[in-house]
């Protein structure tokens, strides 16, 4: 089987978009919907046909262009069950443990409660890939918008049971400001320098930060990284549990500027 290919582009202002594309079936996917004109403007550049959209939770910003592509190219909207109520034009409701076949590979849906109820994201394991959305960012998490805090430690530290070679494909391109939040609580940490010089490099010179990948992140992410004896230290919170960490550590980061 050869490999998907993965289209990812910048839309609205910080979004990402991402097709992806089978080109034994022809089967083509858009994660989100954020922009119709711009996903219809990169399908055809490349002569696809949208067979697919995958949605991850009711944000405007991920479901606006869903309704204006289902119209134009009578593609399959799956999305989550949790609040499929707010997702327009929905065929196909999914949760967290459910597993469905995609031009002939496994998709497995994890639950992600916390930036909405019923946010999920998508893994495809024979792809080495996660649409992970606005739960987790190269570098930081969404904000808690519907959900507890806890829960969103729960559904960001999942994924670490993910293989460290998982591409993670994010909601936004917020890198740059997550690295800065980063080193203010572990300014110590030498692979985090590492990246947020080299993420100042690639925004110079306008390109995108992500992809990244699991492996990255638990080096250099702070929301997965809750254990750290310098972050915890820079807390004043060495004896809290990592769930109090996380919460501490994404409160901070709503106040940063
Ligand atoms: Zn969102
Ligand atoms: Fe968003």
């Amino acid at each position: 089987m050869s490999h998907l290919e993965m289209h990812q582009f910048i839309c609205r202002t910080d979004n990402y978009g991402l097709i992806v594309h089978d080109h034994q079936s022809g089967a083509t996917l858009s994660v989100d919907s954020p922009d119709a004109a711009a996903i219809e403007g990169e399908l055809k550049k490349r002569g696809w046909q949208l067979t697919h959209i995958f949605n991850t939770h009711h944000h405007g910003d991920h479901v606006e262009g869903t309704l204006a592509l289902k119209e134009q190219f009578g593609c399959t909207i799956i999305g989550p069950a949790a609040e499929a109520e707010k997702i327009p034009g929905i065929r196909k409701k999914v949760a967290g443990g459910d597993s469905f076949i995609w031009a002939g590979r496994e998709v497995k849906v994890f639950d992600c409660p916390g930036h909405t109820k019923g946010h999920i994201a998508y893994h495809i394991a024979s792809e080495f890939s996660l649409f992970a959305a606005d739960t987790l960012f190269s570098l930081g998490c969404g904000r808690v918008f519907e959900g507890t805090y806890e829960e969103m430690f729960h559904s960001v530290n999942q994924f670490r049971t993910l293989s460290p070679s998982t591409y993670v494909y994010c909601g936004h391109e917020y890198t740059e400001a997550n690295g800065r939040f980063a080193m203010s609580v572990e300014p110590g940490n030498r692979d985090l320098q590492k990246r947020v010089g080299a993420v100042a490099q690639l925004r110079k010179e306008g390109k995108m930060t992500c992809p990244t990948t699991i492996g990255e992140e638990l080096k250099t992410n702070p929301f997965l990284r809750c254990g750290s004896s310098e972050i915890r230290r820079n807390l004043k919170m060495e004896q809290a549990t990592d769930a109090e960490v996380f919460t501490e550590l994404r409160k901070r980061k709503d106040n940063f500027k």
